[in-house]
Formats: structure tokens, C-alpha cells, sequence
């Protein structure tokens, strides 16, 4: 398979994920509501069990929204034609990595270079 064919299956699986996640969170986002609405009700006693179903459901939809927020910039990134760069070395990510991961941004040497420079902050700075 070419390159370009790689990229067009890539590029099928982030939309497909991101019908999946828009399809997910519209269920959160009911769900989320309808707890909403319960707790209004002056009948209704708040109970730990309630406010761990709420925080759960509001970090699942920011979960959600991060992820489509990725799949968005990946999406971009092919209509740009940069899609599979590497920002760093500018070279082609490898396939298996796209499909592992497609939001992947960084060839395997430079992200590995880049969380490690992360980790360090500004302790990782080459000293003089
Ligand atoms: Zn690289």
C-alpha cells in the first residue's frame, strides 16, 4: 500500500472515532443533565453516590471534547498535507505508529526526546 493509501485508512479511522465520541458524549451529556435535574428537586437528598456519578460523567465529556479536539488538529494537519511529519525532523512517521497511534505528532525518537524533556522541565535544561 502507498503512503497516500496509509494516510486515506488513517484518515477513515479518526472519522469513524469521531462520530463514535460525538455519538458517546451526546449520551454523557444526557446523562449529565438528567442528574442535573434530579438533584434540582428539593425532594432529593445529594448523596455522595450522585456527586461521584457527576464527576465521573463531566470527566468522561471533557475526556470526549479533548479527544475530538485531537482528532480535529489530525484532520487539519492532512488537509494542510503535514499529516505523518514529524514536527520535529520533519520525517515520515511510520505507519504502524500512525495506526497505534494517529494523533501522534513526533516520530518514536523525538517524542520519546520530547516527553522526556517534559518530565525534566526546566531541571532538564543543559546546564553551562
Ligand atoms: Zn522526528
Amino acid at each position: 500500500m502507498s503512503r497516500a493509501q496509509d494516510l486515506l485508512r488513517v484518515r477513515e479511522i479518526l472519522q469513524r472515532r469521531r462520530r463514535e465520541i460525538l455519538t458517546t458524549s451526546q449520551g454523557t451529556h444526557r446523562e449529565l443533565t438528567a442528574l442535573k435535574e434530579q438533584e434540582r428537586d428539593p425532594e432529593y437528598e445529594e448523596n455522595a453516590q450522585s456527586e461521584l456519578a457527576d464527576y465521573t460523567l463531566s470527566s468522561l465529556m471533557e475526556a470526549q471534547r479533548r479527544e475530538v479536539m485531537l482528532i480535529d488538529a489530525a484532520l487539519r494537519r492532512m488537509d494542510m498535507g503535514v499529516f505523518g511529519e514529524c514536527v520535529d525532523c520533519g520525517l515520515e512517521i511510520s505507519k504502524e505508529r500512525l495506526e497505534a497511534l494517529p494523533f501522534a505528532i513526533r516520530c518514536e525518537e523525538d517524542a520519546t526526546a520530547h516527553e522526556q524533556e517534559m518530565r525534566g522541565g526546566h531541571h532538564a535544561m543543559p546546564s553551562l
